[in-house]
């Protein structure tokens, strides 16, 4: 069925997409450089996911204890297991401060420390001079709501430079002329059911992460990756989409996070016979060392039997011998929802906790200027014209194989900057908007269209459980040959379930049906692309674990991973040089050696 739509049309220099943490600092940038510029959200700015982020945001400032940027980029280089590019982290670990003090004086609420510092806690993988000192104090924080404080501070600033935002808008795909190049995008207006064409020199992807690909996750609903999406549906890879990373502490049945700041306060973690089992795996950061570690000793000791709980399926996160008053002043958010989620005092009894669905450290490949990567020849990286990404939507890479606690605040705020400072050098010799012929946008409706008027028998929500079973089973914290091919499998039957969607509402005005059906489109591609990312990766390697490859294996596959998907649903794959040398000659690089805690 043809439907047509009269489209509203709209010219910007730059059009943000998101307005989360990387897309409000980019449109601030972008704004104070005087460049016309539009941020696009599909919620309200501060219902974005950044909102949620509690324990902190990562900075060598040294306020409560010594510390150096250069430490910081060796944890973050272990952390990676060696995949981060060292040049994009060199880029991160050195700007970090500057970032932070600048965030300070937009006037960012940050818990104090008695002579009036920023607050500083210590988190996981985090440590001191190179992992052979003690923790660092690293982890910039305004109580447990940093995120929180964060993200109403770069709204607030956004309002003052006069960011123009379209709200409520749902960003269809992304248009690309006869060269490949990216003039712009395509919005449904949710709240008057109008379409739009917004024409751009350049775009910038800040739609986060794809969190909900699983059952149990900590992220929003509305963390579908849409922008990933619409970079595989533009014929751009995505790269190391296998390292899911899995948070220790989501809260047991729920999945609500307990922030590392719990561990990082003085909170531990114990199996069913009472035993503080991080000593064994890691015996030297012990509940503090990185996330993949711990998550997977969790997993390991349940396996073992040693689960607490009726069904022996859980650890449990004590609290209760830390001081009453330091609970409520510096983590009252934790002990808010376990009190909600559990109708349990944190102060007084553990809490029980299962590894849950985090972070997504792959995404649309950029190098460190957030230029995305369109192709290889060789060691050449190619560029994709006009477009770019940042922040959980981006793999810079920065998190490698591993993202470490604090570091996606941080590379928020260091590499949404630098995409306004990139698109500002681009199109200080503005060129005219060039008219794109009118198939680029038929092409898009009718993928529209071809959802919106879908009279099948599924429900959008029964085909998305169905999607998230199977990636939370196949595609889990351990996985092997056998277990990712099935889900490979199940997820071809989930594709055929979503030709026989059924929309019975195909109004355009506030269709939450519609806008769940798009982005569980949006979510059935990346999980295809996890799991086939996962299945090609024959080593293990930070959040990626394989029992049947159990070792890393830097001589075939210190490479990141980057994955095509055509519109016949084939499936490419090639592997992508990692970034051994830094940036400057500031700091040396750091070599691959084994990681432990
Ligand atoms: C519970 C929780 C706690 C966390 N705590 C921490 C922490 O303490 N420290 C830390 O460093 N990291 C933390 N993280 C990770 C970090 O918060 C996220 O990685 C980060 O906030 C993502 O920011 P972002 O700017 O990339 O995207 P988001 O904040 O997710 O925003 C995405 C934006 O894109 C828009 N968008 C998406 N798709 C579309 C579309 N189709 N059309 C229009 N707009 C669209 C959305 O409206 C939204 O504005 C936490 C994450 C979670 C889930």
């Amino acid at each position: 069925m043809t439907h047509t739509y009269n489209i509203v049309d709209h010219y910007y220099d730059v059009i943000v997409v998101g307005a989360g943490g990387s897309g409000l600092r980019a449109a601030i940038g972008l704004a104070e450089k005087g460049l016309n510029t539009a941020c696009i959200s599909k919620v309200f700015p501060t219902r974005s996911h950044t909102v949620a982020a509690q324990g902190g945001i990562g900075a060598a400032l040294g306020n409560m204890g010594e510390d150096s940027w250069k430490w910081h980029m060796f944890d973050t280089v272990k952390g990676s297991d060696w995949l981060g590019d060292q040049d994009a982290i060199e880029y991160l670990c050195s700007n970090a401060k500057k970032a932070v003090i600048e965030l300070e004086k937009y006037g960012m609420p940050f818990s104090r420390t008695d002579d009036g510092k920023i607050y500083q806690r210590p988190f996981g993988g985090h440590l001191t001079k190179n992992g052979e000192g003690p923790p660092a104090r690293r982890a910039c924080a305004a109580a447990d709501k940093t995120g929180h404080a964060l993200l109403h501070t770069l709204y607030q600033q956004s309002l003052k430079h006069k960011v123009k935002f379209f709200i409520e808008f749902f960003v269809i795909d992304l248009l690309f002329d006869e060269d490949n190049s990216c003039k712009g995008l395509i919005a449904w207006n949710l709240e008057d059911g109008t379409i739009h064409r917004f024409h751009s020199h350049q775009t910038i992807l800040a739609t986060g992460g794809h969190g909900r690909t699983y059952l149990s996750s900590t992220s929003a609903h509305i963390c579908t990756g849409d922008g990933n999406a619409m970079a595989l549906r533009g014929g751009l890879p995505l790269s190391d989409m296998e390292f899911i990373q899995f948070h220790p502490t989501g809260i047991y049945g729920v999945g609500v996070l307990i922030t590392e700041g719990a561990r990082g306060e003085g909170g531990y973690l114990t199996n069913s016979k009472g035993e503080r089992f991080m000593e064994h795996y890691a015996p030297n950061a012990k509940d503090l060392a990185s996330r993949d570690v711990v998550s997977r000793a969790i997993t390991m000791e349940v396996n073992a039997g040693r689960g607490c709980g009726k069904d022996k399926d859980h650890a449990l996160l004590h609290l209760e011998h830390l001081d009453r008053n330091l609970l409520k002043k510096r983590l009252p958010g934790v002990l808010e929802n376990v009190e909600s989620f559990l109708n349990i005092d944190a102060t007084k009894e553990p809490i029980p906790i299962i590894p849950t669905v985090h972070y997504n450290m792959g995404g649309i490949p950029t190098n460190y200027k957030t230029e995305v990567i369109s192709h290889i020849d060789g060691d050449t990286e190619n560029i994709c014209n006009g477009l770019m990404a940042i922040g959980e939507a981006a793999c810079v890479s920065i998190h490698g194989a591993n993202r470490l606690g604090t570091n996606s605040l941080i590379d928020l705020l260091v590499f949404g900057e630098t995409a306004s400072e990139t698109a500002y050098n681009k199109i200080k010799n503005n060129h005219k908007h060039k008219k794109l012929p009118n198939i680029v946008t038929d092409k898009i409706m009718e993928r529209f269209d071809s959802i919106r008027f879908s009279k099948g028998n599924f429900k959008a929500g029964e085909i998305r459980v169905e999607m998230q079973k199977i990636m939370q089973k196949n595609c889990a914290v351990f996985r092997n040959h056998e277990l990712i091919s099935k889900g490979i499998e199940k997820m071809n039957g989930v594709e055929d379930s979503f030709k026989k969607l059924n929309i019975t509402d195909e109004s355009l005005i506030f269709n939450t049906d519609l806008v769940e059906a798009l982005e569980l489109d949006n979510l059935i591609i990346q999980s295809k692309a996890t799991l086939h990312s996962a299945l090609n990766r024959k080593e293990s390697r930070g959040a990626h674990a394989r029992e049947d490859y159990i070792e890393r294996d830097d001589k075939n596959w210190l490479a990141h991973s980057l994955i095509w998907i055509n519109r016949n649903g084939n499936v490419k794959m090639e592997k992508k040089q990692v970034h051994m040398k830094t940036l400057t000659n500031a700091i040396k690089s750091i070599p691959p050696k084994i990681r432990v805690y």
